[in-house]
């Protein structure tokens, strides 16, 4: 019998009648069940949040700091049993779900140190103005299948340290290692502090519609995004929209090609390329494409494609079938309209799993659907360019702007690159970088708002300004 996990409420780890079964997408085979949960569960959920709120925001930031560090430490202390369950359900190999693990609990004890002081805007003879940052209350997370655990904290930490509680749904083609999580942080917050729910991509609606929930922060598609924003309008909640990406990277030609090949591989296929910042387009100058596309080509040769559970493997498979079923849709388009494959395209139907073999694209044009669209996974189009001015055109030519990367040996033509990108983030000379300290968002379709950072936790709070005049006492 497979293992059935639960749905943490209001401190308690709580089962449904209906259940939904985990897949892992290495085999195809069911590696648990999950609540399926409805209004009734989200109704509970935000019911013992509503109620842990008040005595929850009022707590000094010390102990709330506190939580949040146990939380971060919990995770550590159960990196081992965490990151094979990652592996389990989501299909990345097993140094890669360590990094997820290890990373949201560094994350997360690194966003713990964070302050939320007021600031003094007006101290005169006159008047005293000052500006304190209230918790906005009941915050609704919705995350994604490609980090799980590490998006579920990033939400977690930054809304308790504020003052805000929380009921959580990850996403149903990846809950395990998060139910998981919950059991082993059930009793380090106040009850009620954290809920995590899980129920089926029809669970989401009811969290933006609740007319109990103050806030939601969401990481996934644009299109799930826009209907976030649409339900959310009902009743003017906040929302912080973490969406997907298209982001190119730019190699100039003064790059050194050995170095840089293995990096921009990394830079796309990590996570079989199933990163919302991954690149996405790269775009290589024309004298050393040659050179360029060749040596990232004899790199992707020697990579193994397999069960992220295994020894070896360096690519896990797709995650799930309806993604898996779009990355194919789109390599089939770029063999229907005759663009060239510099490696890979042909995936073996007959082998369980959702693999794609590492596939590039040599040079296909600006419109093909692979370059104009979000792939989400183990395919990458290399294109070719002449002029600075053309390259930094193409690369801003998306609906999207979550990042991008510059690779040149000279880092001040790097900046003076990055700077004229329409992102939200831009590496030169390296990839995939987040800092706990710095703001992470997106612009233009990539969403609004910012995770990370100081600028990340004051979207769980509201300024309130109290303003005193010190020479109007009434007697
Ligand atoms: P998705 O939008 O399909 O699902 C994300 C979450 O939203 C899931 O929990 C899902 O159950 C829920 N959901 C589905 N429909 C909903 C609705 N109508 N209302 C509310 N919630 C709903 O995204 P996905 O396929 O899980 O993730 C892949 C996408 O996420 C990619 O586009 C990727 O770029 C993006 N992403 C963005 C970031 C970022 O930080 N910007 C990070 C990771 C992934």
């Amino acid at each position: 019998m497979v293992t059935q996990y639960k749905n943490l409420i209001n401190g308690q780890m709580v089962s449904t009648s209906e259940m939904l079964d985990v897949v892992n997408p290495a085999n195809e085979e069911v590696i648990g069940q999950v609540p399926a949960s409805g209004e009734a569960e989200l109704n509970q959920a935000v019911a013992a949040a509503r109620a842990a709120f008040p005595a929850w925001s009022k707590k000094p930031i010390e102990e709330r700091r506190a939580v949040v560090q146990a939380i971060s430490a919990t995770i550590k202390e159960n990196l081992d049993e965490l990151f094979r369950l990652l592996t389990a359900e989501q299909g990345k190999p097993h140094a890669q779900a360590q990094g997820e693990i290890m990373g949201a609990s560094l994350m997360a004890g690194a966003q713990s140190t964070l302050d939320l002081d007021d600031e003094i805007n007006e101290d005169t003879d006159e008047r005293l103005s000052r500006t304190r940052r209230v918790p906005v209350g009941v915050v609704g997370g919705i995350v994604p299948w490609n980090f799980p655990v590490m998006m579920a904290v990033q939400k977690i930490a930054p809304a308790l340290l504020s003052g805000c509680t929380i009921v959580l749904k990850p996403s149903p083609f990846t809950p395990l290692a998060t139910l998981r999580l919950a059991e082993l942080i059930k009793d380090v917050a106040p009850a009620g502090v954290v809920n995590i729910i899980t129920g089926e991509d029809s669970l989401g609606p009811m969290i933006t519609a609740h007319p109990d929930i103050d806030k939601i922060t969401f990481t996934g598609s644009t299109a799930t995004g826009k209907k976030i924003m649409e339900g959310a309008s009902k009743d003017l909640k906040r929302i912080t929209l973490e969406l997907g990406g298209n982001d190119a990277s730019i190699v100039l030609p003064d790059a050194n090609v050995e170095k840089v090949a293995e990096q921009l591989f990394w830079s796309s296929f990590t996570n079989a390329g199933q990163i919302c910042v991954a690149a996405k387009r790269i775009y290589i100058h024309e004298d050393i494409y040659d050179e360029l596309s060749t040596a990232i080509a004899e790199y992707a040769k020697n990579v193994k494609v397999g069960d992220g559970a295994q020894q070896g493997t360096a690519v896990g498979p797709i995650q799930n079938k309806k993604q898996y079923d779009r990355v194919l849709e789109l390599v089939q388009d770029a063999k229907d309209n005759g663009y060239k494959f510099l490696v890979g395209g042909d995936h073996d139907p007959d082998v369980p799993g959702y693999y794609m073999p590492i596939t590039i694209l040599d040079n296909p044009p600006e419109d093909a659907r692979i370059v104009a669209e979000e792939q989400f996974g183990p395919v990458m189009p290399l294109m070719k360019f002449s002029t600075e001015e053309e390259v930094i055109r193409r690369a801003n030519d998306s609906e999207y702007g979550l990042a991008g990367a510059v690779w040149t040996a000279d880092p001040d033509k790097g900046v003076e690159i990055a700077e004229q990108l329409e992102t939200g983030t831009v590496w030169v000379n390296e990839f995939l970088h987040l800092s706990p300290f710095a703001p992470f968002g997106g612009h233009k379709q990539s969403g609004f708002g910012a995770e990370y950072g100081k600028e990340g936790l004051l979207e769980f709070t509201y300024p309130q300004v109290i303003t005193v005049k010190k020479d109007n006492v009434p007697a």
